[in-house]
C-alpha cells in the first residue's frame, strides 16, 4: 500500500465517520463509560472521549475529562482490546438436535455486520495479528474477523504501565490497519493501509500533509516511545525462563497473586478457553458453548482426576513462561505486545516486567 499521507482537519473527522457509515459499516469507538475507556457502538464524533486523559499504575486506572477541548485520543488504552470483537467471551459453537432416532449437528456461526473500529492502538493490532494465526482455522473467529475495518490511531500518550516500545509493537502502528491517523492539534495525518482504507480516504478528498505536519507526527511518536520506562529483559527469554523453573521468585509472587485471572481477561493475546455442553432437560437438543477461561483458574489444568497445576505458584509460572517463552516456539515471537493491561488491572499490582526481570537476573 502506498504511504501517501493526507491531512484531515479536525472538523472533517465527522466526515470520515459518515463515509464509513455510508459504506455500510457499523461504528465501534472508544467512549468514557463508568470511569473507563471502552469500545462501544457509536454514530458520531460527539461520543468520542474528547479531552479525556488516563492515568495508569500497577493496580490502578483512572480516566476522566480534563480541560475543555483537548484531543480525542490523548489516552493510552482501556481494559478492552479488540479481543472481544473477534473471540467472544462466551458463544455457542454448535447445536445438536435429536430427530428420527439420531442426533443432527449444525455449526453455529456468528452474524456480525461489517464493523469499523475507531481508535485502535498499535499494541492491539500486534495482538490481533497473533490471534489471527492462532484462530486461522476457526470459523467463528474468522466470520467476525472478515467483517472488521480498522482505523488505528498512533499512540501519543502512553500510560506509565505501557512498554510497547520494548516489545517492538508500538507506539507506531506498522501494519494491520486499514486507515492510520496521527492526531495533531489542528487535525490528523491520515494514511491508508489497505484497498478498503484507500477507498474511504479517496472519498474524503484531502490535501497532502505538509512537511511540518509530518515532522510533528514523527516527534509525537518519538516522545511516546521515549517516555516509556518499563522494559522486558533482553535476550532469549524462553531459554532463560525455562532454566529457572525453581527460582524462589515464583514462591514470592504466588504469595501476592490472587489467581483472579484479571490479567488474562484483559490481555489482548491470551486465548485460553473452556467448553461446556448445555443439554435440554428433555433430551431434545443440546448446545455446545465456548467461553474464556484462564490458566489461573483452578479447573483449567484438570485432567483425568488431577490438576496439573494445583497451586498459584505453578499457575503464575505457567502464564509467564508461556507468554514470554513458550510463544516464541509456538508463534516465533513473544506473546506479550507491551500493552501494560495486566499490570494496570491486577488488583495486587503485580508487574510482568518486574517479575520477568527478577526471575531472569543472576544464575539459574
Ligand atoms: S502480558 Fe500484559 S502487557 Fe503483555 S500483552 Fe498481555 S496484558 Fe499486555
Ligand atoms: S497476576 Fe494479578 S491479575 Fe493475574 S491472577 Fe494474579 S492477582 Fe489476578
Amino acid at each position: 500500500m502506498s504511504e501517501q499521507r493526507k491531512f484531515m482537519p479536525n472538523a472533517r473527522l465527522d466526515d470520515l465517520l459518515a463515509q464509513l457509515t455510508r459504506a455500510g459499516f457499523q461504528l465501534i469507538g472508544p467512549q468514557l463509560q463508568e470511569g473507563a475507556i471502552v469500545y462501544r457502538p457509536m454514530t458520531s464524533v460527539a461520543e468520542l472521549p474528547l479531552g479525556v486523559r488516563d492515568s495508569q499504575a500497577p493496580g490502578r486506572y483512572r480516566a476522566a475529562r480534563g480541560e475543555e477541548g483537548g484531543r480525542w485520543f490523548a489516552w493510552a488504552n482501556g481494559p478492552q482490546a479488540l479481543k472481544p470483537l473477534t473471540f467472544a467471551p462466551r458463544e455457542p459453537m454448535w447445536r445438536a438436535v435429536a430427530a428420527e432416532g439420531r442426533l443432527h449437528f449444525a455449526a453455529v456461526l456468528p452474524e456480525m455486520p461489517p464493523t469499523a473500529v475507531i481508535g485502535v492502538r498499535a499494541c492491539d493490532l500486534a495482538a490481533l495479528a497473533i490471534q489471527d494465526r492462532h484462530f486461522a482455522d476457526e470459523p467463528a473467529y474468522q466470520a467476525r474477523r472478515r467483517q472488521l475495518l480498522l482505523v488505528a490511531v498512533n499512540c501519543s500518550h502512553p500510560a506509565a504501565t505501557c512498554f510497547c516500545a520494548s516489545t517492538g509493537d508500538g507506539p507506531a502502528a506498522s501494519s494491520g490497519y486499514d486507515l492510520l491517523l496521527d492526531e495533531l492539534d489542528e487535525g490528523f495525518v491520515v494514511a491508508a493501509g489497505s484497498e478498503a482504507g484507500a477507498g474511504i480516504l479517496a472519498l474524503l478528498n484531502l490535501t497532502d500533509a505538509d512537511p511540518t505536519q509530518l515532522e510533528e507526527a514523527a516527534a509525537l511518536l518519538g516522545r511516546a516511545a521515549a517516555v516509556q520506562q518499563r522494559t522486558l529483559p533482553a535476550g532469549d527469554l524462553a531459554a532463560t525462563l525455562f532454566a529457572r523453573l525453581d527460582h524462589l521468585r515464583w514462591d514470592e509472587v504466588a504469595q501476592r497473586c490472587l489467581a483472579c485471572a484479571n490479567c488474562t481477561q484483559v490481555c489482548p493475546t491470551c486465548f485460553c478457553h473452556s467448553h461446556q455442553e448445555v443439554p435440554a432437560l428433555d433430551g431434545s437438543h443440546s448446545e455446545h458453548y465456548r467461553e474464556w477461561d484462564s490458566c489461573f483458574s483452578e479447573g483449567h489444568s484438570y485432567i483425568h482426576g488431577f490438576k496439573v497445576r494445583p497451586d498459584i505458584r505453578t499457575r503464575y509460572r505457567q502464564w509467564l513462561t508461556h507468554k514470554l517463552g513458550g510463544w516464541q516456539r509456538q508463534f516465533g515471537r513473544s506473546g506479550c505486545v507491551g500493552c501494560g493491561r495486566c499490570i494496570t488491572w491486577c488488583p495486587a499490582g503485580i508487574d510482568i516486567t518486574e517479575e520477568a526481570r527478577a526471575i531472569c537476573a543472576g544464575e539459574p
